[in-house]
């Protein structure tokens, strides 16, 4: 079980290499699909093993799918929309370009659906290309997001109007946070994982300081019967987002005093400064000394950038 996670985050990271390394007996893994509110679904794998967390809106006017998981899970994830709805998929939301959230855009621009993302996620898929018989292409049509947005986009559909707006510089620089006003859900994507150190993305522009402030600006939205469908990790509340926010603001604290004593990276992860973080955050993606490391490096950026 454990080697057969790995190697579904490994297979995130370098985008299909290492699912040559799955063990032969593939453990089932389903999606679970929660009604969060009328017509609004939150689909789910086992420890979110299927990707990331997707949301889905149905009704008699459109269909709108909140990112669309990895292609090994393409048929799952096909079968637990067809439990809800028999319509087809109109529109795609992917919330970043990573390829455990958009790596099913293929399939489903060709089933009809119309992808919408922040300018960045298209811009980086773009350059990014995509990987066939170990020869880098350029990115397909079908892979990319065809309606995009620089602050936000506002859709009205089956009475639970969405506001989709950006955040900058969080997990990536392409950041969406989903809005459904009236139902008072939101889902965030990976600018929030609940309950585990999140991974943050410097290389696709992403920062500490952006990932907090989409944090709190998500909370400053928030009320008491909020519910916040993370990007990984349990459907959450106000609580759970409060916890992330202070767990991520204390070990900037805790980072940021080493760094001014002058210690390089090394010295600060043999200082074990997340320690009290440990037992409860610490998980098989983002161990205590990657988060550790990944703040070092973040801390040390002059200002996030877009590459
Ligand atoms: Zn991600």
């Amino acid at each position: 079980m454990k080697t057969f996670k790995l190697a579904v985050f490994v297979f995130v990271l370098t985008g299909g290499l290492a699912l040559a390394q799955e063990p032969e007996s593939e453990p089932v893994i389903d999606f679970k699909t929660t009604e969060v509110a009328k017509g609004i679904y939150m689909l789910s794998g086992e420890n979110g093993f299927t990707g990331g967390n997707l949301g889905l809106l149905v009704g008699d006017e459109a269909v709108i799918l909140i990112d669309d998981s990895m292609p090994q899970f393409l048929d799952k994830m096909q079968d637990s929309i067809k439990a809800v709805t028999e319509r087809p998929i109109n529109y795609v939301l992917n919330t970043h370009l990573h390829g455990d959230h958009t790596g099913n855009n293929a399939a489903v621009s060709d089933a009809g659906a119309h992808i919408i993302a922040h300018d960045n996620v298209r811009k980086r898929l773009i350059k990014k290309g995509i990987k066939t018989e170990d020869v880098m292409q350029p990115a397909p049509k079908n892979t990319l997001p065809v309606i995009t947005f620089q602050e936000a986009i506002h859709l009205y559909f089956n009475e639970q109007p969405m506001r989709v707006f950006h955040v900058p510089h969080a997990h990536t620089d392409g950041d969406a946070v989903i809005y459904f006003s009236d139902a008072n859900v939101i889902h965030a994507g990976d600018v929030f994982f609940n309950g585990r150190f999140p991974y943050i993305d410097l290389s696709s522009g992403g920062s500490l300081d952006g990932m907090i402030a989409a944090l709190k600006k998500i909370d400053s939205m928030a009320d008491n019967n909020t519910q916040i469908i993370p990007g990984h990790g349990d459907l959450a509340d106000k609580k759970d987002l409060k916890a992330v926010i202070d767990m991520l603001e204390d070990s900037r604290d805790k980072i940021q005093v080493l760094l001014d004593q002058g210690l390089d990276e090394t010295a600060i992860v043999a200082e074990n400064p997340l320690v009290d973080y440990h037992n409860d955050w610490n998980w098989g993606f983002i161990t205590t000394e990657k988060m550790v490391k990944q703040l070092v490096q973040s801390l040390s950026q002059d200002t996030p950038h877009s590459h």
